[in-house]
């Protein structure tokens, strides 16, 4: 299966000049210039799920460009993923001990995570699942305040500060 040319298209940050060959199990690989002036060699299925927008540096500048006015959300994402993956995080039990996880491209990148949740508009705002035993992922959440959280069917005792 021949994969599309991805050649002189732009994602985000990254501009595509050729083809990098594939990983050893067949995903094609291409080679791009970030407008930061960094090499990247990026999967072309990141590419085209803009999971993948530049060389890593978005995401290093998201963080630091706005400062301590972003800090809330990247501590939420470090938490999320915390409770998901780390069974000595606090709540661990109530998220990844019962299944749920975060769904890849913001596991992988805060970046994404941003990109698809926005500011929180309070500081008293956390990350609120829909469904509460669904996953982390875009369609299942929204930043919350603790009231509208409560009276979302979480089993009494366990609200946690995400
Ligand atoms: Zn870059």
């Amino acid at each position: 299966m021949l994969s599309p040319d991805l050649s002189g298209k732009e994602f985000g940050r990254l501009t595509v000049i050729e083809r990098a060959g594939s990983s050893k199990n067949g995903h094609a690989l291409w080679f791009c210039w970030c407008k930061c002036g960094n090499a990247s060699v990026v999967f072309a299925s990141n590419l085209k799920r803009r999971h993948t927008q530049s060389c890593g540096c978005l995401n290093t500048e998201v963080i630091t460009k706005h400062g301590l006015r972003l800090a809330p959300e990247y501590q939420s994402w470090k938490a999320m993923i915390q409770r998901c993956y780390n069974p000595k995080a606090a709540g661990y039990e109530y998220y990844g001990g019962r299944g749920i996880a975060v769904c890849e491209s913001w596991r992988k990148s805060f970046e994404a995570f941003y990109t698809d949740m926005g500011q929180r508009s309070d500081a008293s705002f956390s990350i609120d699942r829909i469904d509460n035993d669904g996953d982390y992922e875009k369609s299942n959440c929204r930043w919350a305040d603790s009231e509208t959280q409560q009276s979302n069917k979480r089993p009494k005792g366990t609200a946690f500060i995400n």
